[in-house]
């Protein structure tokens, strides 16, 4: 390793102050099943950096920022790595420094000092051919996209929208299914993602933005790559159901299984028989090409299922109190427009085309804006909890002490909010409150 290497880095900093002892740490891994980092891979790239953590095993892990200084927090759950791995890491022109620490006695927490403000993004990597678990962090440098607003004014801290990648499913030549009336679910699915697209753009804080915005057909490969050329944070397909018997009715809601995933994997590997080999390259390489992007699009989603599932979830609450619901839990299945990496996804089956009763609301304007709000209420209640770091509903929450008397309700309407939101903002399983206890407040 060379100086140049070390100069910039601090060395590792234990909490616990265990780290240092290589013999018993190695131990107590093996005897508390941790995940170890075994490498760090860092690559630079047009406007991000990335690192690619190698694990022996799967791991959960958050990451949020800090601001003044600006960092960016890894938290990785019953993880550890060997001391001086961090040395690994060259400085460069975003990070300055890496940090380690001992967590709760057992979890691992990187702490990356940055020169500038930058976007964090991460998805773990299932294992494939040579490579093992993998844990991807891209780091954005936001610079890169306004090069042409610098001005000699000091810059301005600016907070993003979140965005709502809508999918109006199916279009152009193909139809989709087509109920007992004529209607056809391009058109009814074109109509929510218009409404819904109002709803989104409503709040604030949210941006919405179509796949489609007229009666074409699009591949689903393209609805995935609109979202991505979008930065989308999430993305939702919009359906509607058919079946063969018309009494089939309520909506349902779809996020990814792994399994559907993986079998879809091994038949684009059947067909494309090099891919394999590449597919032990490294991780920013294969990006680079197209076919094996949508190979890796597979392998990097079972970071983001969870999410997806979370997010169905909460519009499935919601589109609950609007419509019948056919399925009470989120569905999961290998719908190729959901294999969207780092983007949670989901794919409403509003209701049944095929049950004439259901047609009928679905070509109603009216029952439309009334499931499109909901889904606005559910998108809203996600995001309350998981806004993805730099945006602005991420640092839009004041914290407020609740007093003797306080409610929910009373506290919601103090605040221009929703008791929905504030449970989901604060995770709350019940409207208990106690006098003293801090509530975050969502700005809505
Ligand atoms: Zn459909």
């Amino acid at each position: 390793m060379s100086k140049g290497r070390r100069k910039f880095l601090k060395q590792l900093v234990s909490v616990s102050g265990a780290a240092g002892l290589s013999g018993t740490s190695a131990l107590s891994h093996a005897v508390a099943g941790k995940a170890q980092i075994q490498d760090i891979r860092l690559s630079k790239n047009e406007g991000y950096v990335r690192l690619v953590f190698d694990l022996d095993k799967s791991v959960q892990h958050s990451i949020f920022t800090l601001h003044k200084p600006e960092r960016v927090v890894l938290d990785l759950k019953n993880a550890s790595m060997s001391h001086g791995m961090v040395d690994m890491v060259q400085a460069n022109s975003l990070i300055k420094g890496i940090r380690s620490g001992i967590q709760n006695g057992h979890d691992l927490r990187l702490v990356f000092d940055l020169h500038d403000q930058i976007t964090p993004r991460s998805f773990l990597l299932a294992p494939s051919g040579k490579a093992g678990h993998r844990l991807v962090l891209d780091l954005h440098d936001p610079e890169k996209k306004s090069v042409k607003t610098i001005s000699n004014k000091v810059p301005k801290k600016k907070l993003r929208d979140v965005i709502i990648a809508i999918d109006a499913g199916h279009g152009g030549r193909d139809p989709g299914a087509t109920g007992r009336s004529g209607t056809k679910e391009k058109t009814i699915t074109l109509q929510m993602a218009k409404k819904l697209e109002k709803v989104i753009n409503a709040q604030r804080g949210m941006k919405a933005v179509l796949t489609r915005k007229d009666d074409r057909y699009l591949k689903l490969r393209q609805r995935i790559e609109k979202a991505h050329k979008h930065n989308a944070d999430m993305m939702i397909s919009i359906h509607a159901d058919s079946f063969p018997d018309p009494r089939a009715r309520g909506s349902s809601i779809y996020a990814l299984s792994v399994n559907g995933a993986s079998s879809e994997m091994a038949r684009m590997l059947a067909e494309k028989e090099n891919a394999s080999d590449q597919l032990h390259g490294d991780v920013s390489v294969a990006f680079d090409d197209k076919m094996l992007k949508e190979v890796l699009v597979d392998l990097s989603l079972t970071g983001t299922i969870q999410s997806s599932l979370d997010v169905g979830n909460e519009v499935l609450k919601q589109i609950g109190t609007v419509n019948r619901v056919h399925k009470k839990k989120v569905q999961q299945a290998g719908f190729a427009v959901l294999k969207t990496p780092n983007i949670p996804s989901v794919l409403l089956e509003t209701a049944f085309i095929s049950n004439p009763r259901e047609e009928k609301n679905l070509r109603s304007s009216a029952h439309q804006k009334k499931v499109a709000k909901a889904i606005g209420r559910g998108v809203n209640s996600y995001f309350q909890r998981k806004a993805p770091p730099g945006t602005w509903l991420s640092e839009a929450i004041t914290d407020y002490k609740v007093k003797p008397g306080d409610n929910l309700s009373v506290i919601a309407s103090k605040f221009n909010t929703s008791v929905d939101s504030l449970r989901a903002r604060n995770a709350l399983q019940s409207n208990n409150l106690s006098a003293g206890q801090v509530l975050k407040i969502p700005v809505s």
